[in-house]
């Protein structure tokens, strides 16, 4: 075995003893030992999934990818979100801290947002985030949106964060009833889903991942620094775009490619596609 892949293999099962360790501490704080389990299923599904892409691009390791990320789904949003009424998204973490709580919301957000893209970029979007597993069923070439969308996920991030403070101010909080933060789980998620499927004609399926989403506003600013990039070798690249093409977050990968740079654009979501499009097997998913 190589010194790199060992170095990959060791990378692999810290991010597995990472996830566990985040399970029991949520856990003891929760009072409940399923989130070990799942936390540990989430991350070990994660790592498959970038693990499969690594070793190679064909139908059968695509499907097994859906596969690992439809457990992530099942498991993030049809248990412990909807069953558990556990919410990971950004207004519950400031509700969580309005009541002076240590949330799965808040430890999701360090993990995934703060930390992990130093190794993974945005690859916490392609193959463990709930909404992203519906998204990437779906194959729809993206547009690039004008300017003024560009800030607009700014302003989002700053009302996903404003609401659930003047909601408290007037007496509100999802923190104290189970049934009221369940509600608040499918209203807001059904929102999400819904502003995809409208969108999804112009702007393509990730449409709210690239306009919208407050998760990886944070994360696209890390995400530059990730050992885990698409590589891309300019002499074998004939220019065809078809890689630009299908790249749902609007990636201009040519212009690295032909620059001899590995593609460090803060919105790559390591999805896979542009590796499993290129005809000339150009292009490659490697840590560095
Ligand atoms: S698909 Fe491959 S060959 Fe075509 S432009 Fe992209 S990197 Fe170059
Ligand atoms: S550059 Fe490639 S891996 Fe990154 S988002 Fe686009 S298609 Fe996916």
């Amino acid at each position: 075995m190589t010194a790199i892949k060992r170095v990959e293999l060791g990378v692999y099962g810290a991010v597995i003893a990472f996830f566990v360790a985040a399970g029991m501490i949520t856990s003891l704080l929760r009072h409940n030992g399923w989130y070990a389990l799942l936390f540990a299923v989430v991350g070990s599904m994660a790592v498959v999934s970038v693990a499969l892409e690594r070793a190679g691009s064909s139908p059968r390791t695509r499907r097994a990818i859906r596969i690992a990320t439809m457990w992530c789904f099942a498991g993030l949003f049809g248990w412990l979100m909807t069953a558990k009424a556990v919410n990971f998204q950004m207004p519950q973490v400031v509700f969580d801290l309005g009541a002076a709580t240590v949330s799965g919301a808040l430890i999701q957000l360090i993990i995934s947002r703060l930390l992990a893209p130093f190794l993974f970029g945005n690859a916490f979007c392609s193959r463990a985030c709930w909404n992203g597993a519906v998204f990437e069923l779906v194959r729809r070439p993206a547009r690039k949106a004008g300017g003024i969308w560009q800030v607009l996920r700014y302003l989002y991030l700053a009302l996903t964060l404003a609401v659930p403070v003047l909601l408290m101010h007037a007496g509100f909080s999802t923190t104290g009833s189970e049934q009221t933060r369940r509600l608040w789980v499918l209203a807001e998620n059904g929102l999400i889903f819904a502003f995809a499927a409208f969108t999804l004609p112009w702007w393509g399926s990730r449409a709210y991942c690239r306009l919208l989403c407050p998760a990886l506003t944070i994360s696209r600013w890390l995400a530059p620094w990730s050992r885990l990039k698409v590589s891309g070798r300019a002499e074998l690249c004939t220019s065809c775009m078809l890689c630009e093409q299908q790249c749902p977050m609007t990636v201009p990968i040519v212009s690295f490619v032909t620059a001899d740079r590995r593609v460090a654009a803060r919105d790559c979501i390591l999805c896979g596609r542009c590796v499993e499009e290129c005809p000339t097997e150009a292009l490659s998913l490697g840590f560095r």
